[in-house]
């Protein structure tokens, strides 16, 4: 009898201790089939973001909800410069600086993941063997922390996400692995964003000068003027183009040509305001769109401009006819001189070129009088100039 019950006791631990370890199982199989889940719904919602804002807002939101690290970074790298910048972070202390000293010098992990293009996973921080200690916010850190490259397609570093936990071995296999997924996501949606704002980009400006090109700034004066008619305010068109340029680039290449192309640009964007717009408008021409100023606030900025340049040292520039590079300007205001968009731009050319027959290196704007002097000198050279 005592026997039968000692069996049949054995007989029950065992059960219960397979039906725990069934529960174990079946625990573990909803845990995957909720985060199977969630990467479905990751992967589908990713699909409809098209902003790096929105990118890192979501990515943000995910591994809250679904990883719960005690910090998190999510940094992008620099196309041109290859440097990474902080974008997006939470949990970290207050003085963490966004320095790129955070990101780690070359012993760092952060900096071998970058590297390597690999996952980098330390279970226990403060026995694991590395020299430096700068990354995200801690100084002598224990924990655990994962470093996940965000990899293009061809295998470039686009970012990285790193998350940390307080607790040693914090990161199961599981977790891990998890991360990698939704990192892989990430790194696909972050791909198509940077592709299709380099190719906006492309579209909208001149490669050589970084300037907006023509296409771009016909389709902004348009919304431009348009604004200012109904806000009743006033737009000023300026024309701008390189004295003697021919004479430039026959003497000194095309290619330093282009230089003195580039830095007139750079000059000019210097000085204007954020809401004034330069494009160019074609070879050594360039426009400026100047919102809500009057004509002789325009005049001011237009000489600003024309007196930078003259002052602006450039490559071999005293062999250029008046011993250096000057730039003409012409400029027009709506609705003043006129409110016809296409009229602007050409009272704006004319202006310009009346500055030309003026001895080049100067400001003319429509409507501006000429002495007899001058009068004489623009009609040899057959401007048209405006006498009112
Ligand atoms: P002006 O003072 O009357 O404007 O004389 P100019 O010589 O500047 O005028 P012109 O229209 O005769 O010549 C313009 C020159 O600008 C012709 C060309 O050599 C140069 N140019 C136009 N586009 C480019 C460019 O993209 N790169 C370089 N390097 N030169 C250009
Ligand atoms: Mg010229
Ligand atoms: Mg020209």
């Amino acid at each position: 009898m005592n026997d039968k019950v000692d069996n049949l006791q054995k007989e029950l631990t065992e059960l219960q201790e397979k039906f725990s370890q069934i529960q174990k199982a079946h625990a573990e199989l909803k845990e995957q089939f909720s985060r199977i889940d969630s990467l479905y719904s990751i992967t589908s919602t990713l699909a409809t973001v098209n902003t790096l804002e929105q990118l890192l807002k979501y990515a943000q939101e995910i591994v809250q909800r679904d990883v719960k690290p005690d910090q998190l970074t999510i940094w992008t790298v620099d196309n041109d410069s290859e440097e990474p910048s902080l974008k997006a972070s939470y949990g970290l202390p207050r003085d963490f600086s966004e320095k790129n000293d955070n990101f780690g010098g070359p012993d760092s992990f952060l900096a071998e993941a970058y590297n390597k293009k690999q996952r980098i996973y330390v279970d226990d921080l403060e026995n694991a063997q590395y020299q430096d200690t700068r990354f995200p916010g801690l100084n002598k850190p224990s924990g655990a922390f994962l470093a996940v490259p965000l990899l293009s397609d061809d295998d470039r570093v686009l970012g990285l996400m790193n998350f940390y936990r307080k607790k040693r071995n914090g990161f199961t296999p599981d977790d891990i692995e998890y991360i990698s997924k939704i990192a892989e996501q990430i790194a696909i949606c972050l791909h198509n964003i940077l592709v299709f704002e380099h190719t906006k980009e492309m579209s909208i400006t001149d490669e050589l000068t970084d300037t907006f090109n023509r296409r771009y700034f016909n389709q902004r004066y348009e919304g431009e003027l348009q604004r200012a008619k109904r806000y009743k305010r006033s737009l000023v068109v300026i024309m701008l183009d390189i004295d003697h340029f021919k004479a430039y680039n026959d003497l000194n290449g095309h290619l330093t040509g282009d230089k003195v192309l580039q830095k007139v640009a750079a000059t000019l964007k210097g000085i204007l305001r954020k809401a004034d717009m330069l494009a160019r408008f074609g070879g050594e021409e360039f426009v400026i769109m100047l919102p809500e100023i009057s004509k002789a606030q325009a005049r001011k900025v237009a000489n600003k401009l024309r007196r930078k340049i003259a002052k602006t040292q450039f490559e071999n520039e005293a062999s250029q006819p008046n011993g250096k590079i000057t730039i003409s300007l012409g400029l027009a205001v709506y609705p003043e001189d006129t409110e016809d968009a296409q009229l602007l731009i050409q009272y704006a050319d004319d202006a310009m070129y009346t500055a030309k027959t003026q001895g080049r290196n100067c400001v003319a704007w429509h409507g501006m009088k000429l002495s007899g002097k001058r009068k004489r000198r623009a009609s040899e050279a057959g401007a048209k100039v405006a006498t009112t």
